[in-house]
């Protein structure tokens, strides 16, 4: 099992942590194996580190495939999180806790129930609230609770 640090242009950085792009096109120069683990550094076009959090996870490479209109020597592979967070795997998922009712509509605060550290999320309503735990990475329940 190799771990291969890849960069990842921004616009796919969102796409990759909330899970709804679980896979990869590449060159296959590093000879790729199913079981292999990717860490992303966030680029942008000129190839500058933008931080983000998909920086803070890992993801194991689930299947494997050349051909098939590929390129020769590239492929595509899936991937999946299997970030371990302070020793807790990815699977537990934390949510936001509203610790501070607003008086009016989009004035709420929370608070992430894992790290339970800054940033607090306010003047958002809850459907906006993100997926992920920007200060953590931990992958948020699509609902909150009164703290
Ligand atoms: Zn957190």
């Amino acid at each position: 099992m190799k771990i291969h640090n890849l960069k990842l242009r921004i616009e796919f950085a969102d796409a990759v942590l909330d899970g709804t792009k679980p896979f990869e096109i590449r060159e296959n120069d590093r000879g790729y194996q199913k079981g292999d683990i990717i860490k992303y550094e966030v680029v942008d076009r000129m190839g500058l580190n933008v931080p983000h959090s998909v920086e803070n996870h890992e993801y194991e490479i689930t299947y494997l495939l050349h051909g098939w209109g590929l390129k020769d020597d590239w492929c595509v592979f899936g991937t999946r999180d299997v970030t371990d967070l302070n020793g807790k795997k990815h699977a537990e998922a934390g949510k936001w806790l509203r610790v501070d009712p607003g008086v009016t509509l989009g004035t709420d605060k929370y608070i992430c129930s894992k790290c339970r550290e800054e940033p607090w999320w306010c003047g958002v309503t809850e459907d906006v609230l993100p997926k992920y735990c920007p200060n953590c990475g931990a992958p948020m329940l699509p609902f909150v609770s009164d703290e």
